[in-house]
């Protein structure tokens, strides 16, 4: 199949990987629908961390072509969403929430587990890793939003979630990339009254707005601290 290639420092190009098998009875095989590019990947691709020779991406969506026989939660046909690890769902970690830090885990496209970008991906642990979209024929829009779950949406989530962010809050949204206005919809999500997203990019404000920011704040640093104070402060608490 054809695949993206990390080959190391700048150089990531479409190449061959093996086609993917069922090697585990709890894998499932998914061809890949729709995939994106991660700020992590960019990391890579400059250098800035480390990554292995070899497969390379972590979001997709995809259907499943072939499911293992211990893959009862999904079957060929279903269209899923894959989060950029996969995780058993049963250790301590994963009990805990924590599926990140899975005992039994991993993430695609490290090297060496298929990517996501790619034709196809082998899911190890498919049955507690896959989540089923319910319902067909989505729009192309619809396939785009669901991308986002495998996740850019879900760590602007987990940023909110893990700032208390409830309903009647006023939220401070630092970084206006993907994550960050991802981050700005979560929190409207979650009931925040009040959104003030950092930014100096007068097209992401504009996508911040469309996602439910009350404030732009384009002041970088402290500046931002004082325009914060220089605004209309009865409904702050
Ligand atoms: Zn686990």
């Amino acid at each position: 199949m054809r695949a993206a290639i990390f080959r190391g420092l700048r150089a990531i190009e479409v190449g061959e990987r093996p086609d993917p098998v069922i090697r585990e009875p709890t894998d499932a095989i998914v061809r890949v629908v729709l995939a994106c590019v991660c700020g992590s990947d960019l990391w890579y691709y400059r250098g800035e961390s480390p990554h292995a020779a070899g497969s390379i991406g972590h979001e997709f969506i995809g259907v499943v072509e072939q499911a293992g026989t211990d893959v009862a939660t999904v079957s060929p046909g279903d269209l899923v969403v894959a989060p950029f690890i996969y995780s058993d769902m049963t250790c301590p970690h994963c009990q805990h929430g924590s599926t990140i830090s899975c005992k039994r885990g991993g993430s695609f496209g490290d090297g060496t587990i298929d990517g996501g970008q790619g034709q196809a991906v082998r899911v190890p642990l498919a049955g507690s890793t896959l989540v089923r979209v319910p319902g067909g024929n989505h729009s192309d829009q619809t396939l785009r939003s669901l991308l986002t779950l495998s996740d850019v949406m879900a760590t602007g989530h987990h940023a909110a979630i893990s700032a208390g962010v409830g309903p009647g809050d006023v939220v401070a949204v630092v970084g206006d990339g993907a994550v960050g206005l991802s981050a700005v919809l979560a929190a409207r999500r979650l009931g925040a009254e009040r959104v003030i997203a950092l930014s100096r990019h007068p097209d992401r404000q504009a996508v911040a707005k469309a996602f439910g920011a009350t404030d732009i704040v384009a002041a970088p640093g402290d500046e931002a601290t004082e325009a914060r104070h220089g605004t209309d402060r009865r409904d702050w608490r």
